[in-house]
């Protein structure tokens, strides 16, 4: 396979979360929906997708480079009989780019195989290659594959006494999906970082991500996975194992505020109504004279409805976003670079000219999108530009699986919201303060992983990390 570039100019964005996916059922044609399943959870990663699945003897494994619909069709899923499966997108949050790194994992274990998909970032990798020396394994993922197939070759354990013996020496983020021939297992970390939920379909049992990824196939929502919880499900149903001493929730505030769809739901709630309730907290908090609010497509309309609903500024769409916008094979050229944003969404001259607008978005991380768009609003004639933001400064970076790359990248590392507006060139700028977006989400913020917005983090993580490299810290 040769590497192309996967990256275009106009989505230089951080990673997504990856997406997990897996079912099993006496009478489940399990690729097709494991298919569908990761169809309906593209928005977690677009780099790469993957499918292994058993027939009962075998297990067969088909990933490649691309979106679920580049790298799946009608043949390769014929090629994937059995009625067990696990699914993976990926966004590399560690490791490059390649095949070699997408998911999910394989590995031959004597006459029995095992897959493993991972949703998450472990953050004592270095630790763990240590022990897992020599078997080649560049993504903390592959690791996590390599300690339990060598602790049920070396030690004769079965796929659930393995992961009973070895889950606990990882630290970090990890929502994970596992099979061997006919064995399920769901498994959330001890901090919850990311979300994992069961769900059923007929006599078939689902774990996923999301709850989208149940809805797609027309399963039924069971229950959330807890943290440091372990789920088995093979021929007797599901039974529910705690191989961790303690388990707490620390699960990502970032998913109700960018990751999640917002067709799903997570405590209790659809993401799209706690955005709203966001974009309420946020026009009561930050009170601005306008005189129209346009959201920035997708991840801002639900929070422009609600800042709109209260402040009575009325919601416009000044913004159109092209829909098919995703990962391209395709290098643009370089006038096309150059506009930019333009690739992903366009500003409507009709509409905005003349105008004081409320500019509503989930968040700023690079700033870069931001910057550009801000420009486009003011040439289609914006008046007065005031951006209202759903969550609070992104300053510290992620650990757990959204990879920020280090804090010189974040925008709001080190300098003052003052400042933030300046450089984005907007009249106003306000962000959600962190008690507002943890109200909107109507649970206690003991719930929550708040790292990149309050720098307080819920494990050690590698200080001397480079991630931390920032000369002023705030
Ligand atoms: P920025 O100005 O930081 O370049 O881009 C801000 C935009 O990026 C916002 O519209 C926000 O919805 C989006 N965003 C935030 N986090 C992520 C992420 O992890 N991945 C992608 N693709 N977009 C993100
Ligand atoms: Fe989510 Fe931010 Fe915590 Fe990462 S640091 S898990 S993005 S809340
Ligand atoms: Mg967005």
């Amino acid at each position: 396979m040769t590497e192309q570039s996967l990256a275009p100019p106009t989505l230089d964005r951080p990673g997504e979360a990856c997406g997990v996916f897996g079912v099993i059922g006496p009478n489940a044609d399990a690729a097709r929906l494991t298919y569908f399943g990761l169809f309906a959870l593209q928005h977690r990663g677009q780099e790469s997708a993957g499918i292994s699945v058993s027939d009962g003897d075998n297990l067969t494994i088909y990933k490649d480079l691309g979106l679920v619909a580049q790298v799946f069709d009608e043949s390769t899923l014929a090629g994937l009989p059995g009625t067990l499966a696990i699914g993976h997108n990926r966004y590399s949050t560690t490791g490059s780019s390649n095949w070699e790194n997408s998911q999910p994992v394989f590995r031959h274990v004597g006459s029995n195989g095992l897959a493993l998909a991972h949703n998450g970032n472990l953050t004592n990798a270095h630790t763990l290659g240590a022990e897992a020396d020599g078997l080649g394994a560049t993504t903390d993922s592959e690791l996590m594959t390599d300690a339990i197939s060598l602790a049920m070759i070396e030690e004769d354990l079965s796929l659930e006494e393995a992961l009973t013996r070895v889950l606990p020496t990882f630290d970090g983020a990890f929502s994970l999906t596992i099979m061997d021939k006919s064995t399920l297992v769901g498994v959330r970390d001890p901090h919850g970082f990311r979300p994992l939920c069961l769900g059923t379909l007929d006599d078939s049992w689902i774990i996923a991500s999301e709850t989208a990824a149940l809805d797609i196939v027309g399963a039924r929502f069971v229950r959330q996975i807890n943290p440091g919880e372990m789920v088995i499900i093979d021929d007797d149903g599901p039974k529910s194992r705690f191989p961790f001493d303690e388990a707490t929730s620390n699960l990502c505030l970032f998913e109700f505020v960018y990751f999640a769809r917002p067709d799903s739901t997570l405590l209790g709630e659809t993401i799209h109504t706690t955005r709203q309730r966001m974009g309420r907290a946020l026009a009561k908090q930050a009170p601005v004279e306008a005189d129209i609010t346009v959201p920035v497509p997708e991840s801002g309309i639900p929070a422009a409805q609600g800042f709109a609903a209260v402040s009575g500024i009325p919601y416009v769409d000044g913004l159109m976003k092209n829909r098919y916008v995703g990962r391209t094979f395709i290098e643009p050229t370089q006038a096309m670079r150059e506009r930019g944003v333009r690739m992903k969404l366009n500003a409507m001259e009709g509409v905005i000219t003349g105008k004081r607008i409320v500019l509503v978005d989930d968040s700023i991380v690079r700033g870069s999108t931001t910057k550009q768009l801000v420009a486009m609003v003011r040439e289609a004639g914006a008046v007065e530009v005031h951006l209202r933001i759903s969550s609070p400064p992104y300053r510290w970076p992620c650990f757990y699986g959204m990879d920020t790359g280090d804090r010189s990248t974040l925008l709001a590392a080190g300098r003052s919201v003052d400042e933030i507006a300046d450089h984005l060139g907007v009249d106003s700028l306000v962000y959600l303060d962190l008690d507002n977006l943890i109200d909107a989400t109507g649970s206690n913020a003991d719930a929550f992983c708040t790292a990149c917005l309050s720098g307080d983090y819920p494990t050690d993580v590698p200080t001397t990390d480079g991630k931390f490299l920032l000369e002023t810290t705030t």
